[in-house]
């Protein structure tokens, strides 16, 4: 498109992740040449759109469920994307106002928009700051991490549809369990993660659009999946297609979002 105009830091000429997810929600902070690959992604998966849905309303039961359910009172969310209402702050905070979150990111894009992920209530609190999951460690000394979350409660973790966006040469099963080792006990892993699983033709052809565009995207297995929650708890009602966690209504066909999706409690 003509007269895209970026903010600063902001590559419009290689498509990115943030932006293409941001384009299926119908959000407008994206540029022709994510709208480019998310085409392709659309036209090899029908139900794309559909399916960034279903992640969403995944958010939205996990956050809830996390919070009534499980106590968790305080959050951190690495790969927040571009914020989409209601956030995981806002989810949380209608239940305990007093809910505390921290958001990570990498991308440039989502950093312009943190503002509007900061608007907190004024018992709780909700903070952004930019690291990659990649580099664990930074994370979890961040000043602004630290103040906001309180390591002798439990934390709810939530890496929802970012790890199919790190490489196996990159590790995100010791990435990941770095995270968990940092937790206390009690607290909760909620993934989702893009498989291959319920079909393959659809899922490989729109993983070639992707990388043939430069982006890394991985779908990954059952298997593969689960083992990034290592040894804690799955809870009910385990490992399952993204639309069958806990729905609040019935689902026609859980396999027609080809997201894998779980929360597991540290014992
Ligand atoms: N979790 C949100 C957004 C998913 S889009 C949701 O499900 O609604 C994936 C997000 O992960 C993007 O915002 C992208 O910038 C971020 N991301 C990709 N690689 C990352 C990395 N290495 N570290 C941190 N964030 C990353």
């Amino acid at each position: 498109m003509e007269n895209e105009v970026a903010p600063p830091g902001v590559n419009i000429n290689v498509p990115h992740s943030a932006r293409i997810y941001d384009y299926w929600l119908g959000g407008k902070d994206n540029f022709a040449v994510d709208r480019a690959v998310g085409d392709a992604m659309i036209k090899a998966i029908p139900g794309m759109r559909y399916m960034a849905g279903e992640n969403r309303k995944f958010v939205h039961r996990a956050a809830r469920n996390l919070v009534e359910v499980e106590g968790i009172r305080q959050f951190l969310d690495i790969g927040t994307g571009i914020p989409t209402r209601p956030n995981l702050h806002e989810i949380a905070q209608r239940i305990v106002p007093a809910a505390r979150v921290v958001y990570v990111d990498n991308d440039p894009i989502v950093l312009v928009h943190a503002r509007a992920l900061m608007i907190s209530t004024e018992q709780g609190r909700s903070e952004y700051i930019s690291g990659d999951i990649r580099d664990p460690e930074s994370i979890l000394q961040d000043k602004t991490l630290r103040d906001t979350l309180d390591f002798s409660e439990p934390i709810g973790l939530t890496l929802i549809a970012i790890l199919m966006l790190i490489a196996d040469a990159d590790d995100p099963w010791s990435s990941v369990a770095a995270l968990r080792d940092a937790m206390p006990s009690g607290s909760c892993l909620a993934i989702t993660h893009p498989t291959a699983d319920f079909a393959p033709g659809e899922v490989a052809e729109a993983v070639a659009a992707a990388t043939g565009a430069g982006m890394t995207l991985v779908a990954r297995t059952r298997e593969a999946v689960e083992r990034l929650f290592g040894d804690w708890e799955l809870l009910e009602p385990g490992l399952v297609p993204v639309s069958s966690w806990r729905p609040d209504e019935p689902v026609d066909d859980p396999k027609a979002a080809y997201y894998w999706a779980g929360v597991a409690r540290k014992p």
